[in-house]
């Protein structure tokens, strides 16, 4: 029988770091651990982008760093100083080769390419059934998202960050490296939460993304319009386009940890560890991860593996507005830049202020639609 102390089904971001994890805290060398993927993780499908206080430890991999952002609509253009942050940018591949890299150095850990069809629970441990036969192991994380669970209910909307990014090369000097664009709402909002998002790496190179925040995906020919008019604004006639990424990010506050058993752990997206508010993934895996690997040392229930707090309620409430007034998004998002400090917001978003805190970042957006939604929640116990 092919039997694992643990199996990563999927091996994307949060199975990835999860395992560096547990490489670099050495407790694992006995264990034996098998990581399944349908694809082999070599090439560049992704971008990541989050903030950090200066130094962090994937900084060997980060490919650029800002220290300031302009934040745009149409009626205001801020530039932001992110200090004491750093936003920072890692391509996929360079994750990839780097965790690659340091499984290659443990023989007790295995990747396999195959297509995964189901995991399940039963009586000595989980089954992991792929194309190329069952596996075993007592524990299992499964990073595999499936979007039928959050679509086949209506308590949690779902709200999702759809985007199409171009990585252009100019031939004139036109971006300024030093500063990346994080949200430009002076795009037609067209009854939605629609912005460009800007990461220059040189003054002739940039990431130009389309994003919406909404629960409806477009076509690939409206992104793709959008972007071209776009760069066309900035004045720019020649250009080529050297890379395409495109996303669709699921935004919601469902209880994805109601789907935990004893040995099966839903991580990742696919548990939850995707900001509902932003729909940022990496730095709250950073966090997660760790936590994963220090709660496997002590306990044994992956049921006891969650925690709700007030964050996951101020983005509850966010969903619900973005979900049913998708046309304020803007202005939400703007009175939130308009005056706070980037520091404090980043400080919000990680969900480490204090209440007091809180309350100045909230006391920046419009209140009425967040009064309406607090109703709707604690009196009707539904979404708005
Ligand atoms: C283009 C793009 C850009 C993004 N940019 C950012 C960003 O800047 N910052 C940020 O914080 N977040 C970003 N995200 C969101 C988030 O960080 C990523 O989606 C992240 O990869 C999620 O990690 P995960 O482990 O949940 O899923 P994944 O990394 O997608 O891992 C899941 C894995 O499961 C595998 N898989 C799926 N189905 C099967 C199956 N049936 N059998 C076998 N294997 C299977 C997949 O091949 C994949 O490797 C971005 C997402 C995308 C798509």
């Amino acid at each position: 029988m092919n039997k694992y102390n643990y199996i990563f089904a999927g091996a994307g971001l949060s199975s990835l770091m999860t395992v560096y994890e547990m490489i670099q805290s050495g407790l694992f060398l006995h264990q034996k651990i098998l990581l399944i993927d349908a694809d082999c993780k070599k090439t560049n499908d992704r971008t990541w982008s989050f903030w950090e206080k200066k130094y962090g430890e994937w900084d060997d991999i980060v490919s650029h760093k800002y220290e300031t952002a302009f934040f745009k609509n149409k009626n205001f253009n801020r530039k932001l100083d992110l200090q004491p942050y750093h936003y920072k940018t890692v391509c996929g591949i360079d994750f990839y080769t780097k965790v690659f890299d340091a499984i290659r150095q443990n023989p007790n850990i295995e990747f396999l390419n195959a297509s995964i069809h189901k995991v399940e629970e039963y009586n000595e441990g989980v089954q992991v059934i792929t194309n190329i036969g069952n596996f075993h192991a007592e524990k299992v994380f499964n990073s595999i998202y499936n979007p039928t669970i959050v679509a086949s209910q209506t308590q949690f909307p779902l709200v999702q960050q759809h985007f199409i990014g171009w990585f252009i090369q100019t031939t004139e000097a036109v971006f300024t490296p030093e500063t990346a664009t994080f949200m430009d709402f002076s795009v037609n909002q067209k009854g939605n939460t629609r912005f460009m998002y800007v990461l220059p790496t040189s003054e002739t190179e940039a990431l130009i993304e389309y994003t919406l925040f909404s629960p409806i995906l477009l076509k690939k020919e409206e992104y793709e319009t959008e972007i071209e008019n776009y760069i066309q604004g900035l004045g720019i006639s020649t250009y080529q386009i050297i890379e395409k990424e495109a996303g669709n990010i699921p935004m919601t506050c469902y209880p994805f940890w109601k789907h935990n058993t004893k040995n099966i752990l839903h991580i990742g997206s696919a548990g939850g560890w995707t900001k509902a508010s932003t729909g940022f993934t990496f730095k709250n895996t950073i966090q997660k991860s760790k936590a994963v690997v220090r709660f496997v040392q002590t306990q044994s229930d992956f049921r006891k593996f969650h925690k709700k707090d007030k964050f996951w309620w101020y983005d509850l409430l966010l969903i619900d507005i973005l979900f049913y007034r998708n046309e304020i998004g803007s202005s939400i998002f703007s009175a939130m830049f308009k005056k706070s400090k980037a520091a404090l917001i980043y400080k919000f978003l990680d969900e480490e202020t204090t209440f007091w805190e809180d309350l100045k970042v909230i006391w920046q957006c419009p209140k009425r639609p967040f009064l309406k939604a607090v109703f709707c929640r604690i009196f009707a116990n539904k979404s708005l």
